[in-house]
């Protein structure tokens, strides 16, 4: 595939921005690679590994003559990072963002980009426990979808080149409001974020009380709510401060529909329970017919043996 920009500057260097080096680099699809990070250990690793052509020690440095500019940084520092960069930014650049809150990083970012400058909000729905320089790899946006936001009056040809981008980055691109991309994601995932650190936290009480057993029999469903509890901190203080109304709204029906079960199991209503994992079972079949997860039993992991190796 032929380059789509010829110079993608990324801000920030951490999962997100290192899966799109190694997407971009496997298709071809930036001239030149361009990336900046807050800490000089960071940067300093992104060259080691030469996650791109180039790393530069400031924001402002990276943008300098790049086509497309991606803000990868967590969303609370979006609208800092846009002050910076904003003074220098190239006529007719598009400026994106990959942050997993739409509405605020919009308000956060485009008053300070200059007129003549393409903003198209982004969201790619992929993403591991992991994070930092280190953690990227070239497949993870791979059969994913990626959300773009346009603001009213964006130009559609810009728009365009983004698309051909993320798709080149193997994703699944649609478009979507931002308010609704916030209800979504509140939906799909800030709040079952939220339920994970919450269950991983009532167990790290309990362990005072159960001596170490909860890790020892961790069994499956206790185990994958622990994967998705190991999330970067920063970045979902950032993400429940910034998208607050959509999940407090989730947040309600949730508590509600957990009292109607927490009520069926005292009063004994097997109905209600029955009922209600019926209906949730067949979710899960929707994501595996939609190809968003494997049908494989328990995610298609390897059983682990005794001695922690996976057999
Ligand atoms: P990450 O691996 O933790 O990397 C974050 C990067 O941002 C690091 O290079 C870090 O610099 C920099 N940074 C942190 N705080 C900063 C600040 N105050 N000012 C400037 N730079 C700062 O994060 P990530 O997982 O790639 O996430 C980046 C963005 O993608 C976030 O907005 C997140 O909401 C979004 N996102 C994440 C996922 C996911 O599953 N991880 C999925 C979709 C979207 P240093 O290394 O120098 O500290």
């Amino acid at each position: 595939m032929s380059a789509v920009y010829t110079r993608v500057a990324l801000i920030g260097l951490g999962l997100i921005a290192g899966s799109m080096a190694h997407a971009m680099r496997r298709a071809g699809l930036a001239g030149e690679i361009v990336g900046t990070a807050r800490s000089a250990e960071t940067r300093e690793i992104a060259r080691q590994i030469g996650l791109c052509d180039r790393i530069v020690d400031t924001a402002a440095e990276a943008v300098e003559g790049a086509d497309l500019v991606v803000l990868c940084v967590p969303v609370g520092a979006m609208g800092a990072v846009a002050a910076e960069i904003a003074p220098v930014l190239a006529p007719g650049a598009t400026v994106t963002d990959v942050g997993s809150v739409k509405r605020d990083v919009i308000t956060q970012v485009g008053p300070h980009l200059p007129g003549g400058v393409h903003f198209i909000p982004g969201h790619p729905l992929a993403g591991t426990e992991q994070s930092g320089p280190r953690s990227g790899f070239a497949e993870l946006f791979d059969n994913r979808y990626v959300l773009l936001t346009p603001v009213e009056g964006t130009d559609p040809d810009a728009t365009a080149r983004l698309r051909a981008l993320w798709e080149g980055c193997g994703a699944l691109v649609e478009e979507m409001d931002a308010d609704h991309h916030d209800l979504v994601l509140a939906v799909t995932s800030h709040t079952p974020h939220l339920i994970a650190y919450t269950m991983v936290g009532v167990a790290d009480d309990l362990r005072r009380v159960t001596d170490s057993e909860v890790i020892k029999y961790s069994a499956a469903g206790f185990r994958d709510f622990t994967r998705i509890a190991a999330s970067d901190p920063t970045m979902w203080r950032d993400v429940f401060l910034s998208n607050k109304d959509a999940t407090l709204e989730i947040l309600g029906r949730f508590t509600e529909e957990l009292f109607a079960l927490q009520r069926a199991i005292r009063t004994g209503d097997g109905d209600h329970l029955h009922a209600y994992f019926t209906r949730t079972r067949k979710i899960r079949r929707g994501i595996v017919e939609a190809g968003q997860d494997t049908d494989a039993p328990n995610f298609g992991r390897s059983p682990v043996r005794r001695d922690g190796a996976a057999e």
